[in-house]
């Protein structure tokens, strides 16, 4: 079927509906405003001397329960771009070595270009019209998948009312993630901390490509309450909490990253493709607050798109 279908967003809703599409044998490019593939399923490099590691910021493992995903999971690691992550019931997932390797090799066969941001959408006719902040001219595509969260989502489809009402009915917690590292690697070190239902501002911390680099999240009623805060208090509150827990190494600060959408507090309920235009949407905030969820919905808008197309 010779389609032009744009996707809007390279994390892993938009990476799963292009590749979808794909077995359907429509080609799609995906369109992102960041700078590397993958949204919240992020890696920051450091150099340490004249080595690179890894942070993972955003999601620090995924799981799988679905046939769909458990078949990419087993890819991954017979292709050796995933591995498994610690020793849980049931298993938990990365990429090897980092994230970011995990994506690249999904998404190697797929057109995606980084750094552009859609600023409208509007339909023309039976098409869609698409406009960026590069080319700045409306271009015409078949089909549209948008897979931003939801609230950017809401904006940006402001010419769809009824993918609005359905963004509309979704929330999100916010995360707040603090990158650091040790002057020296602590002896009996773990490669996670789970804090969940502890008291404290954390909810887990865990080491990235190695155990040098590490990754701190605060958990959800801290998050909500200040992810609009001033950087340095954040950066402050949580370093002092990090600090007792590892009371006797050295810790440096490495960044922080505010996270406003960071998983799905309350899913979106509604139709998830416009009832006359071929504009669908996905994200984890149609199925879950998980990597998993967020491939399912990618999955679901293309099937939506492909039939609407045929
Ligand atoms: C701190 C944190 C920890 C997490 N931990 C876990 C975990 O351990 N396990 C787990 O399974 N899940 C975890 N999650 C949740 C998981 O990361 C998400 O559910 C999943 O990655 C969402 O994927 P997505 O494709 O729906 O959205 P995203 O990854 O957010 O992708 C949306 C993309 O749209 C792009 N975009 C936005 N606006 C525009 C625009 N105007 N034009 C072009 N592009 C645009 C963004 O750059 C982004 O790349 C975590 C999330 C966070 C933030």
């Amino acid at each position: 079927m010779s389609k032009k279908v744009i996707i809007i967003g390279s994390g892993i809703a938009g990476i799963s509906s292009s590749l979808k599409l794909k077995s359907y044998g429509i080609n799609s490019i995906i369109l992102d405003k960041g700078n590397f593939i993958g949204g919240r399923i992020s890696t920051r490099e450091v150099k340490i001397g004249s080595s690179s590691n890894y942070f993972f910021h955003g999601a620090q493992f995924f799981t799988a329960k679905t046939h769909e995903f458990k078949k990419i999971i087993s890819t991954g690691v017979n292709g050796k771009y995933i591995k498994e992550f610690g020793n849980f019931d049931p298993k938990r997932y990365r990429g090897n070595k980092t994230m970011r390797d995990f994506l690249l090799n999904l998404s190697k066969k797929l057109h995606i270009q980084q750094k552009v941001k859609i600023i409208g959408i509007k339909s023309d006719n039976n098409k869609i019209k698409v406009l960026d902040n590069k080319i700045k001219e409306w271009i015409s595509y078949d089909g549209v998948i948008s897979t931003l969260p939801a609230p950017q989502n809401c904006e940006l489809l402001n010419q769809f009312p009824s993918l609005q009402k359905t963004l509309n009915t979704g929330s999100y917690h916010a995360c707040i993630a603090l990158m650091f590292t040790f002057d020296e690697i602590p002896q009996g070190l773990k490669t996670y901390y789970d804090f969940y239902k502890k008291p404290g501002i954390l909810s887990w911390m865990a080491s990235g490509s190695n155990l040098n680099v590490w990754t701190a999240h605060t958990n959800e009623k801290f998050s909500d309450l200040n992810y609009h805060k001033n950087k340095n208090f954040l950066t402050e509150k949580i370093m002092s909490s990090i600090k007792q827990f590892f009371s006797s190494s050295k810790i440096k600060f490495h960044g922080l990253h505010v996270w406003r959408y960071a998983k799905v507090a309350k899913k979106c309920l509604g139709p998830q493709i416009d009832p006359k235009y071929p504009v669908a949407i996905a994200g984890d905030f149609l199925e879950g607050p998980n990597v998993e969820a967020a491939f399912i919905s990618g999955n679901k808008a293309a099937n939506l798109i492909f039939n609407r197309l045929k």
